[in-house]
């Protein structure tokens, strides 16, 4: 069997070898020149980390990366705390993998790497794919170049603006949120006494909020904030920011933050666009993955690790059922209501963390402290029904 995949992002990268591992060779064709990702961090939570064990890359994405201590909620606005929550000392023992935080380039690398190792995999950069036909017995798969390549099955991991899933469901109908986020890694020599903590950190206050973390092994420190913002709303990180005006935005706030704006080089900003859930992902032959099935607000820092699962699950369902139809459907049943679950909860997040007056959120925040307070390891249980799941365990291969 083999399948082509449109996209060599983190899906599509994570796709090609958990489908080798299941002995299916794969095609890869990612339209840019050469697979480079933003400059900005990632966080890989213990869910995801379980396809990379599985996969035997574990250890060398916690060796490009960086563990946090805790997980926290700290306000934008004079820094006191909402929640800790020890995360290193316990996602081992209560997830059975880590949580990792790594810079994007480094977790590209691993997985480029992995993928030049094993023989199955064929690459193809400055590849686009423009479109598909299929029959009861193949898809054929079309290039920019003109070229057609024809495979058993096709899976579409080409992003927020997917062409496979055009095709496949028509244009899509994105809806602003009024959000812009904005991004900066900056060497921590370039900090002086305000580095952040080793956590991942988020900044809480009205209109915005900002996430703080280490990266390569404490080298780097990533920030991403995100701003209540009607005036601008292009959905692409090339667009450089304007560092006078983020420094505006956060004016007041924690020096940890408002130093990482000051000392970046490179500030970038994507308008965040919010869609409901897709009503399939999948037709005949040809299958949707990652942010192309079910692009999320990034309020969860789930979106990557939804497409790690659904690497493992495609190929698993794959390997299961000699029916590819079947398999693929098999492959949406199993992954459509915990990734339209996250989708919503990465929606609910964004007004926990800034909607409303003060008083608004004294009161939504409220429950989160007390419960930080009484019983803090109630903050991890929370997030048990994410970290906690197992989709190697799930697929049973
Ligand atoms: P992409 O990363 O978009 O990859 C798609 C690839 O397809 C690209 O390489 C593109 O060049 C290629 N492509 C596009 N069209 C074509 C075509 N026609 N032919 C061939 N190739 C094509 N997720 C987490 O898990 N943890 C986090 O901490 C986190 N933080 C985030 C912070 C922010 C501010 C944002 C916006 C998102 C965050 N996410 C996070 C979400 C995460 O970035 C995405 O969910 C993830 O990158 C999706 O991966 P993907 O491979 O599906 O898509």
């Amino acid at each position: 069997m083999i399948v082509i995949i449109s996209g060599g992002g983190i899906g599509g990268l994570t796709a090609a070898l958990c489908l080798n591992h299941f002995g299916i060779e794969a095609e890869i064709h990612e339209k840019a020149p050469e697979l480079l990702e933003i400059g900005a961090g990632i966080q890989i939570s213990p869910n995801a980390m379980k396809v990379f064990q599985a996969l035997g890359l574990d250890d060398k994405i916690v060796a490009a990366g960086f563990l946090p201590e805790a997980i926290e909620i700290r306000r934008g606005e004079g820094g006191s705390h909402l929640i800790k929550t020890p995360l290193k000392s316990k996602t081992e023992k209560r997830y059975g993998a880590p949580y990792v935080h790594i810079h994007r380039a480094d977790l590209v690398a691993c997985l480029k790497a992995a993928v030049s190792e094993r023989s199955g995999i064929l690459l193809n950069l400055a590849s686009s794919v423009v479109g598909f036909r299929q029959s009861d017995a193949a898809v054929s798969v079309e290039l920019e170049s003109g070229q057609t390549h024809d495979a058993d099955a096709l899976i579409g991991a080409d992003g927020i603006h997917s062409a496979v899933r055009h095709q496949m469901l028509g244009p899509d109908a994105p809806r602003f949120t009024g959000n812009v986020a904005l991004r900066a890694v900056v060497s921590v020599k370039e900090l002086g006494s305000n580095i952040p903590a080793p956590t991942a950190c988020a900044w809480v206050g009205s209109g915005k909020h900002a996430v703080t973390y280490l990266l390569r092994g404490g080298e780097l420190a990533n920030l991403v904030a995100v701003v209540e913002r009607g005036d601008w709303q292009i959905e692409s990180w090339s667009e450089p920011a304007n560092k006078e005006e983020a420094l505006r935005d956060f004016a007041g706030w924690h020096p940890i933050v408002t130093d990482m704006l000051e000392a970046s080089d490179e500030l970038y900003r994507w308008a965040l666009f919010d869609r409901d859930p897709l009503t399939s992902w999948v037709s005949g032959r040809a299958a949707l993955l990652g942010d192309a099935a079910h692009p999320m607000l990034p309020f969860m820092a789930q979106g990557a690790a939804m497409a790690i699962e659904d690497a493992w699950a495609l190929a698993a369902s794959l390997s299961l059922r000699n029916d590819l139809p079947e398999a693929l459907r098999d492959y949406q049943n199993v992954r459509y209501a915990r990734a339209s679950k996250v989708q919503a909860k990465s929606r609910a997040n964004a007004d926990l963390f800034h909607a409303g007056t003060f008083s608004e959120r004294v009161i939504r925040q409220a429950p989160i402290r007390i419960a930080d307070r009484v019983a803090p390891q109630l903050g991890l249980q929370q997030q048990d029904w994410i970290y906690g799941y197992d989709i190697v365990e799930a697929m049973g291969v």
